[in-house]
């Protein structure tokens, strides 16, 4: 093992301790984003065929107003912090705003298509304090569609290997204008062997809504989920993504622009990336009283929707509001609820935590006091 790799084992544990105390911020209450996504630059170096997030002419965002931004949303009590774009690593300071991020506290982490890595670029989000890294490779030999592609692409994930002590999670796209549906389990096995997260994506249409999955699709997603090692071997069913890849519609709240906040390039809160303009307003101006309208304001477009960050968060306000019923249906394997019988006994430990934390708040309140955060 290189000691980079040694040091991205050492390195993991303060990082799982702050995952522990975002989570344990998410449980205690619902008057903070948990995870905002922000722009620096809307140019891309790539033009993927099903994207609509990109341009080849924006200057990046100014580092000051960037630095700005961060700092309000720290101001509101953001966990986590994802730079993506465009193409963030086109950003010429992007160090300093992974550095701004981790000054704050919060988790700072990178999506990216990767083009521009090599070492020394990766030395310095070392250096930075970035927690996590994330490239979605779309096929194993660049096609029309996407040049995301293992083939070009390998030669930067070694390099990751090699160099990265942070977290480096590789996802693999399955849907609509991916060719080879099976190239996608050839990527999950070449992160695996690298040392590296592997996670699923399942491409959206130019609405973030689902393009329904063919048989064959749903296969290798079935074949990647097998590959991974569940932290907890009994948690092994992600409702939201079963749901979509057969087509039927998730019946959830989706809490964009209170716990997911999107923040473009012109420093303007939306939705999510499918949905600019809702609200629209300026971060510098985005207020507490914007966090609550926004958290109960319904999304017509949840059923269908397949933007899986924005799930991610939603899961932790069910687990806050309903426990009991979402520890539940997230272990049962089928669409049948476990009895509580059938729930291995550290389960109902768990789950009577949640359960009297919902009430009075005691245990996140005690976890966060713990973690020096209260
Ligand atoms: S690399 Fe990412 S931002 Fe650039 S065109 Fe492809 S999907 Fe869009
Ligand atoms: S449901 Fe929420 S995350 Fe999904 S597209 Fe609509 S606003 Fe965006």
């Amino acid at each position: 093992m290189n000691l980079a790799a040694v040091r991205r084992r050492i390195g993991a544990v303060p990082r799982r301790f702050r995952e522990v105390r975002m989570f344990a911020k998410a449980m205690r209450s619902a008057r903070h984003p948990i995870l905002a996504q922000i722009i620096p630059t809307r140019r891309c170096n790539l033009a993927c065929g099903y994207c609509n997030e990109y341009d080849h002419v924006s200057q990046p965002v100014p580092v000051e107003e960037m630095l700005r931004r961060i700092d309000r949303l720290a101001a509101l009590g953001t966990s986590i912090v994802t730079i993506s774009g465009g193409e963030p690593l086109l950003h010429p300071e992007l160090d300093l705003i992974v550095s701004r991020i981790r000054r704050h506290k919060m988790i700072a982490t990178l999506i990216t298509n990767g083009y521009l890595l090599n070492a020394k670029r990766i030395q310095q989000l070392n250096r930075a304090g970035l927690h996590q890294l994330q490239i979605s490779i779309d096929n194993v030999m660049p096609d029309e569609i996407s040049k995301k592609s293992l083939k070009v692409l390998d030669q930067r994930l070694r390099w990751l290997a090699e160099y990265a002590e942070f977290d480096v999670n590789i996802n693999a796209v399955v849907g609509s204008g991916i060719e080879r549906a099976e190239d996608a389990l050839v990527i999950a096995r070449r992160a695996l062997a690298l040392g590296f997260g592997i996670t699923t994506g399942v491409v959206h249409d130019g609405c973030g809504q689902l393009r329904a999955l063919s048989e064959h699709e749903r296969w290798v997603l079935d074949e990647i989920t097998r590959l991974r090692k569940p932290l907890f071997s009994f948690f092994r069913y992600n409702r939201f993504q079963e749901n979509l890849v057969r087509g039927i519609p998730n019946d959830w709240k989706c809490h964009a622009g209170s716990r997911f906040l999107y923040i473009c390039e012109n420093g303007l809160v939306h939705w999510c990336s499918q949905q600019r303009g809702y609200p629209g307003i300026p971060l510098e101006k985005y207020s507490t009283a914007d966090l609550e309208r926004e958290y109960h304001t319904v999304k017509s477009c949840a059923p269908l929707c397949t933007i899986n960050c924005v799930h991610q968060t939603a899961l932790l306000d069910e687990i806050r509001e309903h426990p009991r019923e979402t520890i539940v249906q997230l272990l049962s394997p089928g669409q049948q609820p476990l009895s509580p019988a059938e729930l291995p006994a550290s389960v109902r430990v768990l789950t009577w935590l949640f359960v009297t934390n919902s009430k009075s708040g005691w245990f996140s309140k005690a976890a966060l006091r713990l973690l020096g955060l209260d």
